[in-house]
């Protein structure tokens, strides 16, 4: 089969196509033809070398996929061939014509949500709504200031706030940005670049604070996003790519708090929750993914520039 691997650290250019034997099953294992491969920022972390975790050379990228089983191991009771599904997590990488996916990494897909859609959701949906409901733990009524909702996170966490009846305050950094965000519901739109852009979304609350900040850029933002909550206010840190200085005084008299997440730390009953709550936003119409981009598998290398260097509208994947 075709897949994209990698033999050293570094650019995006060290992707490369190559013709490498298709995955087998063993126990308790699905292997998925993938129809469309999502692209994710940690994907470019990871091929860097530079990341927390380094996979062992060579490898294939990816972990979300959309596509179909095309074959089940020993033990596997609840997938069969055939079944339309997106993965969370793979063993050998999406980035390619078949992966191979533990059971639990595999989820069914309703026919109404493309294949490429598929690859839009296990990394952003399972990110946001671990940041809403797991550590944030948003309820209804309160406002969220998503700072960076134009990715596939933000889009993701757009809709699930506005299904759990939260007050959405979205921020882009491009006109195009912008609209995306208030097309997805957000009630309130404005721009990161803007530097009186956190004033104005502390003045939308009627000067309270905002209840909840989802941070996709903590190193630039987070010392500012401290004086604009409210007593009580929760940061979810979902992204950060540096360093940052805060005043602590910011969340001593706000008795508010920081909060970090890694999706790596889920347990197998949050990802069996995460994927409950995405399977039913999917069939009820809250959730709807939204692809900006679909390029072969060959433009990895572009997809890898565009995630990181553009300004963002939505997922991009690979199609095989
Ligand atoms: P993405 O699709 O590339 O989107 C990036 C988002 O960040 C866009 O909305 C972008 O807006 C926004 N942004 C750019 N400059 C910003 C600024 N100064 N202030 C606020 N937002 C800004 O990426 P993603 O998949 O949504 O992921 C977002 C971040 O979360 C990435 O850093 C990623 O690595 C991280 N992440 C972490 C976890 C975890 O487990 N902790 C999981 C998934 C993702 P414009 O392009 O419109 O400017």
């Amino acid at each position: 089969m075709r897949a994209i691997r990698i033999h050293e650290f570094g650019e995006p250019e060290v992707m490369e196509v190559v013709e490498i034997p298709g995955p087998e099953p063993g126990p308790g294992q699905v292997v998925v033809r993938v129809h469309a491969a999502g692209v994710n920022p940690v994907d470019t972390y990871l091929r860097s070398g530079l990341y927390t975790i380094t996979p062992p050379l060579p490898y294939t990228p990816g972990a979300d996929a959309g596509g179909e089983v095309e074959a089940v191991g020993e033990g596997v009771t609840g997938l069969s061939p055939g079944d339309r599904v997106y993965t969370a997590g793979a063993l050998s990488g999406t980035y390619a014509e078949k992966t191979l996916c533990a059971e639990k990494q595999v989820f069914p897909l309703p026919e109404k949500i493309s294949f490429a859609q598929g690859a839009a959701l296990g990394i952003p949906y399972g990110t946001a709504h671990r940041a809403l409901f797991h550590r944030a733990k948003a309820r209804e009524g309160e406002t969220v200031l998503i700072h960076g909702a134009s990715g596939g996170v933000g889009i993701a966490a757009i809709q699930f706030a506005k299904a759990a009846g939260l007050v959405v305050i979205g921020t882009a950094g491009s006109e195009e940005g912008e609209r995306l965000v208030a097309d997805q519901g957000a009630d309130h739109v404005l721009n990161h670049h803007d530097s009186g852009h956190l004033q104005a979304a502390h003045d939308l609350t009627q000067g309270r604070g905002l209840d909840i900040i989802l941070e996709m850029l903590a190193n630039v933002n987070l010392g500012h996003d401290l004086p604009v909550l409210d007593r009580g206010g929760r940061v979810v840190v979902i992204g950060s790519r540096g360093t940052v200085e805060i005043t602590p005084r910011d969340l001593m008299t706000r008795d508010a708090d920081v909060l970090g997440m890694s999706l790596v730390n889920l347990s197998d009953d949050d990802r069996a929750s995460i994927h409950s709550a995405i399977r039913e936003g999917l069939e009820t119409g809250s959730l709807r993914p939204v692809v900006s981009r679909e390029l072969p598998l060959a433009q990895a290398i572009e997809a890898h520039h565009a995630v990181i260097e553009s300004s963002t509208h939505g997922k991009i994947v690979l199609v095989p």
